[in-house]
């Protein structure tokens, strides 16, 4: 059993006494709730890379805010506090849910919907990508183009995002989406700190091998990034180039932390030694 199949395991385990919030369904498999024989599993010595994407690849300029308006007031026919509410570092579930709360609708009503929400949610930033303002961030498109094709890095993204509109907003910037070849998503849990290990375990499926917790970095813009590292053993590398300014990143003890990624030798030289 793998590192992050066990964190996985105990954390579904946990949501089985927890029924206020909903579970997550995808990756479960039913032999989870019977041991599992310890196997020898080859190790993975590429350095792993989960990035954020809103304030750490690209500036949203409130495009997504925009899109998730129009999605609520389609499926829900009210929007909820969608223009003050702080949306950094959260999971769209987690957004969706709390803007609906406030709008009064109740716990079930907005469970049963989150689904369409979503797909609603993506559509709309597909149809308002072209036109979108949002731009990449200081040095992003270099480095990502750079760690992509260096054989050492694994790239992936642990993001808040729909999982659907990724690829829009990836490629409203310039970002190529099949950079990232693995990820987990905020319409997949609507609690962020469960998406490393999601994320890794995919990982691991897909290379047949573990990932050590030691060779992967959560690479952020939020308290809620550093938080959900953490959560799963990883250190992190935080930016601040979204809405936290540098010395509110500090208090909260990231492993790296930079004004942004524009610097490729400062950011290739922690990407290479962490
Ligand atoms: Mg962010």
């Amino acid at each position: 059993m793998t590192y992050f199949k066990l964190i996985l395991m105990l954390l579904n385990e946990l949501d089985l006494t927890n029924e206020s919030q909903p579970m997550l369904t995808s990756d479960r498999s039913p032999h989870w709730s019977t041991p599992v024989r310890i196997r020898a599993m080859h190790k993975n010595s590429r350095r792993v890379l989960l990035f954020d994407i809103d304030g750490t690849l690209l500036d949203p300029a409130g495009e997504g805010r925009r899109s998730l308006r129009r999605a609520l007031e389609d499926v829900f026919g009210v929007t909820g506090p969608v223009d003050t509410y702080d949306m950094a570092g959260k999971t769209d579930w987690q957004i969706v849910t709390d803007l609906m709360r406030a709008a009064g609708l109740d716990a079930e009503t907005i469970a049963a919907s989150l689904p369409a929400a979503f797909a609603a949610y993506a559509r709309h930033v597909e149809i308002a990508a072209p036109t979108f303002k949002m731009r990449p961030l200081p040095g992003v498109l270099d480095l990502v183009a750079q760690l992509a094709a260096d054989p050492r890095f694994i790239l992936g993204l642990v993001t808040g995002n729909v999982r659907e509109a990724v690829p829009h907003k990836l490629r409203a910037v310039g970002l190529d989406p099949g950079a990232f070849t693995f990820g987990a998503f905020g319409s997949e849990h609507h609690d962020r700190n469960r998406l490393p290990a999601l994320a890794l375990y995919r990982l691991e499926q897909g290379l047949g091998a573990s990932v050590p917790p030691e060779t992967a970095l959560v690479v952020g813009d939020t308290p809620h990034d550093i938080a959900c590292a953490r959560h799963s053993g990883l250190r992190v590398l935080c930016v601040a180039t979204g809405t936290y300014p540098r010395n509110a990143l500090v208090s909260h003890n990231p492993d790296f932390l930079l004004d942004n990624l524009g610097d490729l030798t400062a950011v290739m030289e922690i990407l290479g030694s962490f």
